[in-house]
């Protein structure tokens, strides 16, 4: 992944210009901010999918959105057991992490009804092993650049 479009030094109050493109974070609270100013600006039916190798940051971000839709961060711990959670704030969070969902399994967790939940936003960790790409999906690309720093790239 390049970073040379992002090149400018950025500050702790980003904020997202449009819902794609590219930025760098200096430290994990700047990804929670970038990610909490997001989340404030959702009206609902949103899906983020969200990929990036462990430790990049994608329960980070997912803690940030949720604290935009006015969740206490500290509520959302990691789903890698449970799968889904589900939050309630101004609008339903679904957090989910796929890490440890078997393939094929996709049809039992009721991943269709969730994403039509149109008063609902979906967070997806590990969405690569979704198997296939919701149509109003917007595709959030961590990965590591520098102990940290993170490329967050959206499309
Ligand atoms: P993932 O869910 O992708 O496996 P986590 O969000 O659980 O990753 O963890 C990211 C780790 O990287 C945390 O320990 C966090 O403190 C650290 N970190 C360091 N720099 C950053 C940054 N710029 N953005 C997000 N996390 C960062
Ligand atoms: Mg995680």
């Amino acid at each position: 992944m390049r970073a040379d479009s992002s090149s400018e030094p950025e500050t702790t109050n980003q904020k997202l210009e449009a819902s794609s493109g590219e930025i760098i974070t200096n430290s994990p609270e700047e990804t929670f901010a970038f990610a909490r100013s997001l989340g404030e600006r959702l009206t609902g039916g949103e899906v983020f999918l969200l990929k990036g190798d462990l430790g990049a940051g994608k329960t980070v971000f997912a803690k940030g959105l949720a604290a935009g839709l006015g969740i206490a961060s500290s509520e959302v711990t990691s789903p890698s057991f449970t799968i889904i959670n589900e939050y309630t704030g101004r609008l339903r969070l679904y957090h989910i992490d796929l890490y440890r969902l078997d393939d094929g399994l996709h049809d039992e967790l009721g991943l269709a009804e969730i994403l039509e939940d149109r008063q609902a936003v979906v967070v997806i960790e590990w969405a690569e092993r979704l198997g296939f790409v919701p149509e109003q999906a917007t595709l959030v690309e961590l990965s590591w650049l520098s102990e940290n720093q993170r490329i967050i790239a959206m499309s």
